[in-house]
């Protein structure tokens, strides 16, 4: 029986693929792969070379721990603990380990059979509906049979899949370049369709089967979002723009998609996951608009006339059971920003400042909120603007060019964000990890902490900030502070202490403060100050009650 494409291809492709630092190549072999898929082996490749082999939604229900992944590994190949950490070390990618562990593999199935795309797409499924007691177990079992019937090759993508650290190089914008060039469609076009379909998979599958022709916006298949790029300050923004440009609150909660096509609704995310059902409010509002439409703007939680702190927004997301507790203890507004779609016409790529208009009369009389919006020309009215929006709880500002259309799933210069700096915090390194690529043997990972009456407690961890020899140097000074060795981790001497910059403090269950830095950045090696001057968990506690004192 033809079973289709072999996996083996994919893997071949995907060492082609890696092996080179060609872009042009790179395109070229994953263009060479698709034309010889089947149309409906071509989505699921789409999302194996990406990294994320299931589909929308289901993105993140593979949820594989390392550890039940290297048990597996170690039980088929045969290995040693130990010299899987010496491959790890030499090489910092647990891919390139599998494919020397799976050289010498020992088990053989008793009936060996090749493994296909549709076999591991099956594989994939099925590991991703395990759920409940004895999960873990199931999970294992399906691994097994998926590695044991594993070339090396085919074992090290098979990881790298599954861990979604892929680091072939081969990102979205590439995959989109090959779609055209094995299908012989126009590079703009595939890009404007591309931010149509929002999902690079979904576009490669339909060239493959020959129904471009009918892409359209259209409600229910969510599209990229247009996003902004930052600006520092006032006067960047008016030499930037140089005219009169809208300025309008940049609201903190999920950015979200109204989608409505008469009796129905539904909202979708930034990942473009369909939230609706966490949402009920903001639907029935939706659902009172006469007209049809996709509209773009943010859910904030809303409470006595003030937003609350993003944070609140989670609960919410978090479960349905209880749902009506939750909607009254953490009412949302839904700010509208933008329309993409209106009635029958696709108003995106009109001007911002004409589909403002649209906008207004699509959600009059719905509930859902217009953003607030003003015209600006000045350093001091962008000043003041910035200051009302933040005294009323708001982030900052979004600056807009009010001639310019919606550029979809794009971060353009159109559009500008002036976002509040939190303070930073001084923070000890604790432990350090090992990092991969060009990084494998150098410790490029660290766990930090503040001080606490009971000792240092971790408030997170940062990789980026530091320059190649920045942590070479690291790497020196953190093996002679430490102070046990547990093969991918290190736990050093608290000594070091780092600047780090965050978006935010949350509160977490992970770390044993209690909170963590959202997207920590080191700024630089505070090479001036000891551990006992870095900050306290008090300061944490502090930022994190000042960012949420509208909270209250
Ligand atoms: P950031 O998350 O800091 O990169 O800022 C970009 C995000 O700001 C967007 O993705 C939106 O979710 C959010 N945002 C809030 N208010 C606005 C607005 N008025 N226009 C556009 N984006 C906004």
């Amino acid at each position: 029986m033809d079973d289709g494409t072999s996996f083996a291809k994919v893997a071949e492709t995907l060492e082609q693929v890696s092996s080179t630092t060609s872009k042009i190549l790179k395109v070229k072999h994953l263009a060479e792969l698709l034309r010889i898929l089947r149309p409906e082996e071509v989505g699921p490749v789409v999302r194996m070379v990406l990294g994320r082999p299931l589909r929308g939604e289901k993105k993140d229900m593979l949820q594989i721990g390392y550890s039940t992944l290297l048990e597996v590994i170690l039980d088929i190949s045969g290995s040693e603990q130990k010299e899987l950490h010496r491959l790890y070390l030499e090489h910092g990618d647990l891919g390139e380990v599998c494919f020397h562990l799976f050289e010498r593999k020992k088990e053989v199935p008793l009936f060996e059979k090749s493994l296909t795309v549709k076999s591991v797409t099956n594989s994939f499924e099925n590991i991703s509906k395990v759920s409940g007691k004895g999960s873990k177990g199931t999970k294992e079992r399906y691994l097994k049979s998926l590695f044991l019937n594993a070339k090396p090759i085919e074992a090290k993508y098979l990881v790298k899949m599954l861990t979604g650290e892929m680091r072939t190089g081969m990102v979205e914008g590439l995959v989109e370049e090959a779609v055209s060039n094995a299908f012989g469609i126009d590079r703009e076009e595939a890009r404007r369709l591309h931010t149509i379909l929002g999902d690079v998979a979904i576009l490669a599958e339909k060239a493959a089967r020959g129904e471009l022709k009918s892409v359209r916006l259209c409600q229910f298949t969510p599209c990229s979002f247009m996003l902004a790029e930052t600006a520092k300050d006032a006067h960047h923004v008016v030499e930037h723009f140089g005219k009169e440009v809208y300025a309008e609150f940049k609201y903190d909660g999920i950015r979200a998609q109204i989608h409505k096509l008469n009796n129905e609704v539904r909202i979708y995310s930034r990942r473009l996951e369909d939230v609706t059902e966490f949402f009920p409010e903001v639907r029935e509002r939706a659902e009172k608009s006469v007209h049809n439409f996709i509209i773009d703007g943010e859910i904030v939680p809303f409470r006595d006339s003030k937003p609350l702190s993003f944070q609140w927004l989670q609960k919410r997301l978090r479960r349905l059971s209880g749902l009506a507790e939750i909607m009254k203890d953490v009412p949302v507004e839904y700010f509208a920003f933008d329309i993409l779609l209106f009635n029958d016409k696709e108003t995106y790529m009109l001007p911002l400042k004409e589909r403002v208009s649209i906008l207004e009369r699509a959600i009059e009389g719905t509930g859902l909120k217009l953003a607030k919006r003003e015209k600006v020309r000045e350093e001091g009215e962008i000043e003041r603007l910035f200051e009302l929006s933040k005294s009323l709880g708001y982030e900052g500002l979004v600056l807009k060019d009010p001639d310019t259309p919606y550029s979809l799933g794009k971060r353009g210069a159109d559009w500008l964000k002036l976002k509040k700096e939190l303070d930073t915090i001084d923070a000890v390194i604790v432990a350090a990890e090992y990092g991969h690529g060009k990084r494998a043997g150098l410790l490029s990972d660290y766990t930090f902490a503040v001080r606490s009456k009971n000792g240092f407690v971790v408030v997170g961890k940062a990789y980026s900030g530091l320059t190649d020899r920045e942590i070479e140097e690291m790497t020196e000074r953190l093996n002679q502070i430490t102070t046990e060795d547990l093969g991918f981790i290190k736990k050093v001497k608290p000594e070091i202490v780092l600047e780090i910059a965050f978006d935010s403090v949350q509160k977490s269950n992970r770390h044993d403060s209690g909170f963590a830095l959202r997207f920590p950045r080191i700024k630089r090696i505070r090479y001036d100050k000891t551990a006992e001057q870095a900050d306290t968990i008090d300061k944490v506690r502090q930022i994190y009650y000042l960012q949420g004192q509208r909270d209250k």
